[in-house]
């Protein structure tokens, strides 16, 4: 598909210009190697600023209102039959539930009535009336009704935008694109569909953002801090990662040449397969697992075309992330119990709900903090919403049953956390048994990314089964830089001698006390590393997908 249209773009160049012609070149940050070529979608934040109108004649206003309602009806009941084919009746039903808020005789009523009476414009009078009904929902003490808030957000946003012509509902449309934006965060990142995104480029972001690992999980390559501007939008461009740079209206020569590098890119990797089935093992007999990490089900896929020897972490957030409202047990313990299916025996470790900082969520209604990266986060939030805690952990153990699945918590600073969250599963699996629900043998780890957690791991490791090292927070923590900042991209240093005096300690309790030890952060895919990893002792790495083979390559030519 993707050569296809390489090849139709090249034809059509010919015809259009010559050589040279207008061809710009910018270049930034690659975060993730490859080269892309397609057309360009500038990505616009879903908000649409609303101006308020005086008009004239107001049933011709209400009548351009009806109309994009319907359309908006037609919109919700397509996108509801396309998540029942795709992701079940369960996750698809919120689109029903918005088709039917579009219809909410008091919203409806609120719309004509502004419309009529005060002679403003329909895109005013939704936006304004989806403001002041959302506000009304969040104000609800039922979590169930707060949580409503969003809903009349999205589908005012959904009008807005038909009425604006704006209308960016079919989200990046048929045609596979490469997606530039002024930022992109990883709830709008995870809600593209995969299978149009050829690559992203954005003006700002960092290399360690959860933005920048979802690239590199998606193998697609990807520009940060690359000067871009809207008058893009739909012209043809390269997208090399390997220089960072962007070809926007490239010319022939360059496209042959970006075409050739495609082509050499593709060698490479057909010569990595051939090290599919093989063991990661030195010539010396030193063995490590070498796991990967995902974002979600649809990343299976290429866990298993790569080969990888399970799932060493994966970020079970982007379920949230990917929702509308909190995922219920049901939603969750499918996609568990998908992705242990598919990994058939192999283990999967899944992180327990990892949201706070860059990774906001709508309906968790997450106050604006000073310092997000230190605040309200990750295990925090979940010992403290326990009911939020207890609806994945029921999951977990239920999808257990059907392979070997492993829990591991994150950003823990203490045994207490530990030893609450541990108390939680002993209670849930009470609870399973009472019921008659099975669940497997569950190892229990923690993911070592602070310097209290590495300076304790002595202690932690004499209550878990594993220790998995987060070195892109680890860091972060241990050099007091932001991982999101990226004017600071040139100092975080994972490196750092305190760094990895940090994982060399961490691997040393955690093998005193029995507990096995792996890398799931940013570092692990570091070949200049591999060696040094495999003399400290770890016994796992996980990365993205598509690092897998070469790491096996560098550890099988390893003495
Ligand atoms: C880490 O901090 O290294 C890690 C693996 O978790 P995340 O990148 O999702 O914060
Ligand atoms: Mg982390």
């Amino acid at each position: 598909m993707k050569r296809l249209l390489l090849l139709h773009w090249k034809h059509s160049l010919k015809r259009t210009y010559k050589k040279g012609d207008r061809m710009e070149t910018y270049t930034g940050k690659s975060i993730f190697n490859g080269i892309a070529t397609g057309k360009i979608l500038f990505f616009q934040k879903g908000q649409q600023p609303v101006t308020r109108v005086k008009i004239q004649d107001t049933e011709a206003e209400l009548k351009r209102y009806e109309e994009a309602s319907s359309l908006a009806a037609e919109q919700l009941n397509a996108l509801y039959e396309k998540a029942v084919r795709e992701v079940g009746e369960v996750n698809a039903a919120v689109f029903e539930v918005h088709a039917m808020m579009l219809e909410d005789d008091d919203y409806v009523e609120s719309i004509r009535n502004m419309i009529a009476t005060q002679q403003v414009n329909a895109e005013f009078a939704v936006a304004s009336t989806g403001d002041n009904f959302a506000k009304m929902f969040q104000d609800m003490e039922d979590e169930y009704f707060s949580a409503r808030a969003a809903d009349i957000k999205d589908i005012s946003e959904r009008l807005v935008n038909i009425l604006s012509g704006k209308d960016s509902s079919e989200g990046i449309g048929e045609e596979p694109v490469i997606v530039v934006a002024d930022d992109l965060a990883p709830s709008e990142t995870v809600q593209m569909d995969k299978e149009k995104l050829l690559a992203f480029v954005t003006r700002y972001g960092s290399a360690n953002s959860h933005t920048a690992i979802l690239a590199r999980t998606m193998n697609i390559p990807a520009l940060i801090g690359v000067e871009i501007s809207e008058s893009w939008n739909g012209k043809m461009a390269v997208v090399d990662g390997y220089t960072g740079t962007l070809y926007v209206d490239p010319d022939e020569e360059t496209l042959n040449r970006m075409e050739q590098k495609q082509e050499e890119d593709k060698k490479a990797r057909e010569l990595l397969l051939e090290l599919k089935g093989k063991e990661d093992i030195t010539a010396g007999g030193k063995k490590i697992r070498l796991y990967a990490n995902i974002g979600g089900v649809k990343d299976v896929g290429s866990v298993l075309a790569n080969d990888g020897a399970g799932i060493g972490l994966f970020r079970s957030e982007f379920l949230y992330l990917e929702s509308e409202d909190y995922p219920d047990e049901e939603t969750q313990f499918q996609a568990y119990k998908t992705v242990v299916e598919n990994m058939a025996g192999k283990k999967v470790i899944v992180r327990t709900l990892d949201i706070g900082a860059d990774k906001q969520v709508d309906y968790f209604h997450l106050d604006k903090e000073e310092n997000p990266a230190m605040g309200y986060r990750a295990i925090r939030i979940c010992l403290d919403r326990k009911e939020i805690f207890r609806t994945q952990l029921r999951a977990l153990l239920r999808a257990s049953a059907y392979g070997d699945l492993a829990v591991m918590y994150p950003m823990i600073i203490s045994v207490n956390e530990v030893r609450e969250a541990k108390a939680m599963v002993a209670s849930i699996k009470k609870e399973l048994d009472e019921q008659g629900i099975s669940y497997g043998d569950v190892e229990q780890g923690i993911m070592i990314e602070t310097p209290a957690a590495v300076m304790i791991s002595d202690l932690l490791a004499q209550e878990v089964d594993f220790f998995s090292i987060g070195t892109n927070d680890l860091t972060q923590y241990t050099l007091a830089i932001d991982r999101q900042n990226m004017k600071l991209d040139n100092i975080y240093d994972s490196h750092h001698p305190a760094v990895l005096r940090m994982i060399q300690m961490t691997v040393e309790n955690g093998h005193k006390q029995g507990c096995w030890v792996g890398i799931c952060g940013e570092l692990g895919a570091d070949l200049t590393l591999t060696e040094t990893f495999i003399q400290m002792g770890v016994d796992e790495l996980s990365v993205s997908p598509s690092f897998i083979l070469p790491i096996r390559k560098k550890i099988r030519e390893m003495k």
